[in-house]
């Protein structure tokens, strides 16, 4: 197998254009963003953690993939295994 490894990871979340919600894997994010880490335009996407939600005062719920419905509390669970 010589797949080429994206710059995304599954685990992540990430935000990209227009504010879209997304985990790290090919299929959510899409090829483009998956392989090269950027959106549509061009913009690097950002991934987002639950602590850096929680410095923001935002709410973890709100973000969840748009894809398969991964949230933010589930990957911290998973980071801290
Ligand atoms: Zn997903």
């Amino acid at each position: 197998m010589n797949e080429p490894k994206g710059k995304l990871n599954g685990q992540d979340l990430y935000l990209g254009d227009n504010g879209r919600c997304f985990c790290g894997s090919s299929r959510c994010a899409g090829q483009s963003s998956y392989y090269t880490g950027r959106d549509l335009s061009g913009q690097k996407v950002m991934r987002i953690t639950y602590a850096m939600v929680k410095a923001e005062g935002m709410n973890p719920d709100k973000f969840k993939c748009e894809g398969c419905g991964k949230g933010l509390h589930a990957i911290e669970l998973v980071a801290s295994l």
